[in-house]
């Protein structure tokens, strides 16, 4: 009898990235005052292109759960490949910047490649950009001062321009939270 493979099964896939980035990010955490585990961030990235971005697709959601092993943990994109198949190692890359640039070149290089990505990637990208947006509030992240902050929005607003005409739902839905995130520091 042959034996199925049951990691390729659609809700283990899943399931699979989720203990991966668990593993791979668990002695970080988010620049909250309560210092969230940063796991919560792709958790919230992956639900968030879900529930308001109707997307089912299983490779651009395993992606969303990974999209920060390259950049920011030990992971190679090998290992990637060897877990979950050659479409999700390149989609993560697609959406990893070149930790080798200096930081504002990684930030410039991200606006002008928006319009270039996948539409798989875009949608990685506007999920990226709503999570972070929402999360910076009058109080949070604490050593960020109010310059930083709406320089950030302007950023991400910049970057979220070069991935629009993939997913009306949630385009509207950074625009709101954006207004929203902008309004709570006037
Ligand atoms: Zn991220």
């Amino acid at each position: 009898m042959p034996s199925l493979d049951k990691t390729k099964e659609p809700v283990a896939a899943l399931l699979g990235a989720l203990k991966f980035a668990a593993a791979k990010h668990s002695r970080q955490r988010r620049k909250d005052l309560v210092a969230t585990p940063y796991i919560n961030h792709p958790i919230e990235v992956s639900e968030v292109l879900s529930r308001i971005g109707g997307i089912t697709d299983l490779p651009t959601l395993q992606a969303a759960i990974l999209h920060d092993t390259i950049e920011d943990t030990d992971t190679s994109p090998q290992e990637l490949e060897d877990h979950f198949g050659q479409e999700v190692r390149l989609l993560v890359e697609e959406v990893t910047d070149d930790k080798s640039l200096p930081k504002q070149e990684r930030k410039r290089l991200q606006v002008e490649h928006a319009p270039n990505l996948s539409t798989r990637a875009k949608l990685i990208k506007l999920g990226d950009k709503i999570c972070n947006v929402s999360e910076i509030t009058p109080t949070e992240p604490a050593e960020w001062p109010l310059q930083r902050k709406l320089e950030y929005f302007d950023w991400a607003e910049k970057v979220v321009a070069g991935c629009r005409g993939c997913n009306p739902e949630l385009e509207e839905h950074f625009d709101a939270v954006l207004k929203k995130s902008r309004e709570s520091l006037l």
